[in-house]
């Protein structure tokens, strides 16, 4: 909806639309130093200066009464300039002059006595904008704004404050964009269909985007907090455009072709497990094989907590495809997931009589005998990293692609993937918790099965900070666990390499640790070195060899040794809560009861500390995911690698999430009805639909 989003618009054919694309130069007062400044803070076109939205208001709707001022309030007074006088103090000169109305006197100061000032002499009319102060005497102001002849449009109304832009001062900005509003709004045709409009009473575009920044009608406590009718009509647009193109892919997917899996036998099937499944497992199972009967492709994703027992449930799943004569890919991000899933699951697969192989990058020869097993259709499920997208790999019959940690992939991994089969059935999973309102800008195509309930018999991890001056007593710690024969994990943060942070490496670590507990076995991992090294210690881990395993964060993904009860983390401080709780969900797997031993320096007030008290208190994925969200943003919650995440201008997940539901719900109705926009209403709504469609299949063309 938001025009300017868009560099490519030759298919938008509405005028105004494209007029609005001017570059900024074109304004009235926009010469080429504002314009660099302006670009310089990626505002380009009158449009995207539109849409810089004004922090807050001023209300200058009316001159105040001196005698009415109370201390502390901003005002806009007027009066008569009854004194004079320029002050030198030691510093510099000050100038100040008493102001009087018909009831009171106000003084107003200026220090360094600007020389703008001088033209002012006393009996003459001033205007003022200012914060007073009341002291003893009478109502003190520093630096007002004067308003002067020709400034008239500075007063009578909630005046816009706009963000900071390089240095053009708040005047500026507030008189170009009035230039902008003024040339570039009117007969603004709206794309938004006016039956939405109506529903969700939400104005026209062109009126809602003047109203925005000179607000005539709007109710300041609304503005306030962003609910003025204007400012929910601008949020509303944003997460639209979003939410119908989820809904049209997902029309669109939903008419498509896929296979039909018979699942009569699952429940048979269950009576193999070495476990009772929870009421969730058993829950998201049939929402999978439901959505896997049907004849159209399945696009679904599995949420659940790190030791929630996604696993078998993909396992049930692919047991149906292999059933159904059709073969299983499964990709895990890293070599050692991938790993541990084979190994994990051989005994399983076994029982289920699903033949399993895998392929990682560090296989040799061998590779060439499971890529033969695959082709020839000998092989039902695939486990293995990326490399099964490699152009070599070609199956017999792909049914269902399993995505574990599907956000450490890339949109056009996942599309290789699953063009190796005919339309396939796909079941991606995440233990990352997303809360609700990211869920549905993210995944909001996708069909969504939540596991939130860990299996019986689980003892609860306790998670403790400690400050680094404190390291002492998590050394007692760890040698009491370890003296009652538990074993310990210890996390560094992974070290970019070019980063110069004062951060002990883990290698250094191992030493240190070494020779504070010489008596104990100590052992060091990291993603560099070989694999059949990896594997050894890891081995020897498993065997409990080694009381303390000191890692980067490889260990994040897919390790389940239930000896394992302690977890230290290192620089805590440097993780995101959620990266946190994934990496504590590597210990209490056993019958004994785990700690995690959060070491991090920070100082007692800081973001930090308030931070880690979050995941001290609580267990649960989902508030901690939300906690983090609230705190650090989209973006760097989803960390930088998540692809084809959709930054917002104005529209905010956390405090518009009830907008987002809206809008939600009317882009999947529009889609419903009209999956193709083709009455002639939708026909401008159609045009900007298609123009972002093309710029980002160009961005996934050059991914
Ligand atoms: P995640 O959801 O993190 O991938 P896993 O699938 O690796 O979790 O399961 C974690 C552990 O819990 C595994 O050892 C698995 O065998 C076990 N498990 C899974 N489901 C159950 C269950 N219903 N009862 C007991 N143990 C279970
Ligand atoms: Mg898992």
């Amino acid at each position: 909806m938001k025009p300017c989003g868009h560099s490519e618009t030759d298919s938008v054919k509405d005028s105004a639309y494209r007029r609005i694309l001017s570059p900024v130069g074109s304004l009235q007062g926009v010469g080429k130093v504002t314009a660099r400044e302006l670009q310089n803070r990626g505002v380009q076109t009158v449009c995207d200066l539109l849409y810089v939205l004004p922090r807050s208001y001023q209300d200058r709707t009316k001159f105040v009464p001196i005698h009415e001022l109370s201390s502390g309030q901003t005002a806009l007074i007027k009066g008569t300039i009854l004194k004079l006088r320029r002050v030198r103090s030691r510093y510099r000169e000050i100038l100040e002059m008493l102001i009087g109305d018909e009831y009171g006197i106000i003084s107003a100061r200026w220090m360094g006595a600007p020389r703008y000032l001088f033209r002012f002499t006393k009996g003459k009319k001033i205007i003022l904008f200012g914060r007073f102060r009341i002291s003893v005497k009478i109502p003190e102001t520093y630096h007002p704004e004067i308003i002067e002849d020709g400034d008239e449009h500075e007063i009578g109304g909630l005046m816009p404050v706009y963000p900071e832009i390089g240095g053009i001062s708040q005047r500026r900005i507030r008189r170009i964009v009035m230039d902008a509003v003024k040339r570039f709004t009117q007969g603004l045709q709206d794309p938004l269909p006016a039956r939405i409009r109506q529903t969700r009473q939400l104005p026209e575009l062109g009126k809602a985007i003047g109203e925005v920044h000179f607000p005539v009608e709007s109710r300041p406590e609304d503005l306030r907090i962003r609910r003025a009718p204007a400012q929910r009509r601008l949020i509303f647009d944003e997460f639209f455009m979003l939410q119908l193109t989820l809904a049209l892919k997902r029309t669109k997917a939903s008419r498509e072709k896929g296979i039909a899996f018979g699942i009569q036998g699952v429940e048979e099937l269950y009576r193999c497990l070495p476990f009772q499944l929870t009421v969730s497992q058993t829950r998201v199972i049939h929402e999978i094989t439901s959505d896997m009967n049907r004849p159209f492709p399945m696009n679904r994703l599995l949420q659940g907590d790190v030791g929630s027992g996604k696993t078998v449930v993909a396992l049930i799943a692919a047991w149906v495809a292999v059933r159904n004569g059709y073969q299983v890919a499964f990709m895990a991000p890293t070599q050692l997931l991938a790993e541990q899933h084979y190994l994990s699951t051989l005994e399983l697969t076994r029982k289920m009589n699903l033949k399993a192989a895998l392929l990682t990058s560090g296989l040799g020869t061998h590779a060439d005998d499971v890529r033969d097993g695959v082709r020839q259709g000998d092989i039902d499920m695939l486990i293995g990293t990326h490399a099964l997208i490699q152009e070599s790999v070609t199956f017999h019959g792909l049914g269902l692609v399993i995505i574990d940690e599907q956000h450490r992939f890339g949109v056009v991994q996942r599309a290789i993937l699953r063009h190796k089969g005919i339309s396939p059935d796909v079941l991606s999973m995440t233990a990352t918790p997303i809360p609700r309102s990211l869920g549905l800008t993210l995944y909001g195509d996708l069909d969504i099965s939540v596991i939130d309930e860990l299996p019986p018999g689980r003892k609860p991890i306790q998670t403790r900070l400690f400050h680094e001056r404190d390291r002492d007593k998590v050394y007692a710690v760890l040698r009491e666990e370890i003296k009652k024969g538990r074993q310990a994990y210890m996390v560094y943060p992974l070290i970019e390499e070019s980063e110069k942070m004062e951060l002990k490496d883990a290698t250094q670590m191992a030493e240190e640790l070494r020779a504070v507990l010489p008596d104990l076995h100590i052992a060091l991992i990291h993603g560099r070195m070989p694999l059949d090294q990896r594997e050894g210690i890891m081995e020897a881990f498993k065997a409990g060899h080694i009381d303390i395993l000191v890692s980067t964060t490889v260990i994040e993904v897919g390790i389940d040794i239930p000896n394992a009860t302690i977890m230290v983390i290192e620089n805590a401080e440097r993780f995101g809560l959620s990266q946190i709780h994934q990496l504590r969900g590597r210990i209490g797997r056993g019958i004994y009861p785990s700690k995690c031993l959060l070491l991090a320096s920070y100082r007692k007030t800081t973001e930090a500390s308030r931070r880690l008290r979050v995941i001290e208190k609580t267990t649960d994925g989902f508030k901690i995911a939300e906690q983090d969200l609230a705190i650090r943003g989209p973006g760097e919650f989803l960390g930088l690698r998540q692809s084809g995440f959709h930054q917002f201008r104005v529209a905010n997940l956390m405090s518009d999430a009830e907008i987002l539901s809206e809008a939600r719900e009317e882009a999947f109705r529009l889609a419903e009805r009209d999956p193709e926009l083709a009455h002639r209403t939708y026909s401008l709504l159609r045009q900007i639909y298609r123009s972002s469609q093309r710029e980002a299949d160009q961005l996934v063309d050059t991914a």
